[in-house]
């Protein structure tokens, strides 16, 4: 697999299938700090929409995966932080549209959907996954430590008018932190929200790489199971991927490409081997050398490897 800037993957998500990623933003940008985020905590929270990022490489990169016999289920704007943030994101989903014969997916915070042209922009993309872990402001503020500015009844009602234009599939994805937003009372507060807003799909979603926050543990699929029918449509509950889930069409070990991957995608060195179609040992290999080299990072948790930025 050729290293490329901008494009990581295709990786086997577990609601998505196989997904080809593209990174709209330098690492990491966003304007959140997710107690729960896979890619570590935010130094400097932004709302400020910036396009040092070339969308025209992105495009290239695109046509020579393309070119050269990539195949995916979607290409997904998502990667090292906020996708919106990017102010040309829209053109580059037209662009997807108009040149791959894949659909797009757009995973979102939706902390911009605030704007008008950022929601015109994302109704472009064939699924919208937006984010909804709060029921108020200070929960809000206590789960996802949002930059000063953003207010979370003006994001909801961001929400509603995005509905109100997008015509394609609309996910929202419910992060479950034990301890903080797990209880039937917290959870049928977030449904109720979210019933206001008319999501398709809700998935309850938990952790399964180390936060951003040490202290955030994993919810049970117990918990899920119980919290799912509080909303409507019933949430999917979040699973790991099955065993002997296929590896996407990533067939070497290549330490560059496997830096690209973690950097927008941490994960274990068994998921890792998955998406790469090597074994274990080998791909355990390469990431301690990378670690080594200080290029990521590889720390062991409950007997597993993980590899982040
Ligand atoms: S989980 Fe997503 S929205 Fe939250 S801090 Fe990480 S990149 Fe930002």
């Amino acid at each position: 697999m050729p290293a490329y800037r901008h494009l990581f993957g295709p990786v086997c998500s577990r609601r998505f299938g196989r997904s080809l990623g593209v990174d709209l933003v330098r690492p990491k940008t966003c304007s959140l700090n997710c107690l729960f985020c896979q890619l570590g905590p935010t130094a400097s929270t932004t709302t400020h929409r910036c396009a040092d990022v070339s969308v025209e490489e992105m495009m290239a990169e695109l046509a020579a995966w393309r070119q050269a016999g990539g195949q995916t289920d979607f290409v997904t704007l998502g990667g090292s932080g906020e996708p919106t943030l990017h102010p040309r994101f829209g053109e580059l989903l037209r662009w997807i549209r108009d040149n791959l014969p894949f659909r797009s997916l757009l995973l979102t915070n939706g902390t911009l959907f605030t704007f008008e042209e950022v929601r015109g922009e994302a109704a472009q993309a064939d699924i919208v996954k937006v984010s909804l872990h709060a029921w108020d402001q200070a929960s809000f503020e206590r789960i996802v430590r949002p930059h000063a500015a953003l207010r979370f009844e003006a994001i909801l009602e961001g929400y509603r008018r995005f509905r109100s234009i997008f015509r394609g599939r609309l996910h929202v994805e419910v992060f479950v932190v034990p301890g903080v937003n797990d209880t039937p009372a917290q959870m049928t507060r977030i449904a109720r929200l979210a019933r206001s807003f008319q999501p398709d799909v809700i998935d309850l979603n938990t952790l399964d790489r180390p936060p951003a926050d040490g202290s955030v543990q994993v919810c049970p699929l117990e918990t899920l199971t119980q919290l799912a029918p509080l909303f409507t449509p019933v949430a999917h509950v979040a699973r790991s991927l099955p065993p002997g889930t296929p590896p996407p069409f990533v067939t070497t070990p290549d330490a560059e490409a496997m830096v690209a991957l973690v950097r927008r995608h941490p994960a274990s060195a068994d998921q890792l081997a998955t998406h790469a179609g090597h074994s274990l040992e080998a791909t355990l290999a390469t990431l301690k050398a990378l670690a080594a080299q200080q290029r990521i990072q590889l720390v062991k948790r409950d007997g597993i490897w993980f590899a982040s930025p």
